[in-house]
């Protein structure tokens, strides 16, 4: 690839606010500091949204992407979250938007560290996942644009290799370890 997928702090050449050009780097990758005029911008990690919907026989339900990162893989339905929007907001609303599915009800599993490649671009991102029901499953109608397939994935047998992220293994490793309501 020409141009590999790098932390957003080394894509910053020139400082936006004033202008001067970047003569050293800070040794973080979480923070710009212009050394001319003082301009500083953290790099904070963005939030993502996602939901482990069981569905029959305590199945599953795992989308195929059809986007790169990781196309073709094994992904669950969820997206980024918003300013100015609450990570179960996120979580309801991309659900609706990839499977037109209304969630009854959700808890939280956690949130983990992951990395996304989008364009040339390198995000630190944090996923976070839910154990969530659908109010009704029969309403599921996929976004073509976002989501090839959908899979009823048994969670105690899906190999590691078909997951889109790393992270998407510790959501499952927590939802097969909470406690059932
Ligand atoms: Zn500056």
């Amino acid at each position: 690839m020409a141009n590999p997928p790098k932390p957003i702090a080394e894509r910053f050449r020139y400082c936006p606010s004033c202008g001067a050009e970047i003569q050293s780097r800070s040794s973080s990758d979480s923070r710009f500091l212009c050394e001319s005029c003082g301009f500083e911008l953290h790099f904070s990690p963005v939030v993502s949204a996602a939901a482990l919907i069981s569905g029959p026989e305590e199945k599953l339900l795992m989308i195929r992407r059809k986007k790169e990162p990781s196309k073709g893989k094994l992904g669950i339905p969820g997206g980024f979250v918003n300013p100015g929007e609450s990570l179960e907001e996120a979580l309801r609303r991309e659900v609706k938007e990839e499977l037109n599915l209304e969630l009854a009800r959700w808890s939280f599993l956690g949130g983990w560290p992951n990395e996304y490649a989008y364009k040339s671009v390198l995000y630190s991102v944090n996923d976070t996942y839910f154990a969530a029901e659908a109010e009704n499953l029969e309403a599921l109608n996929l976004c073509h644009e976002e989501v090839e397939s959908v899979d009823w994935i048994d969670p105690e047998r899906v190999s590691p290799e078909e997951l889109a992220f790393p992270s998407i293994q510790q959501a499952i490793n927590a939802y097969l370890a909470r406690p059932k309501l």
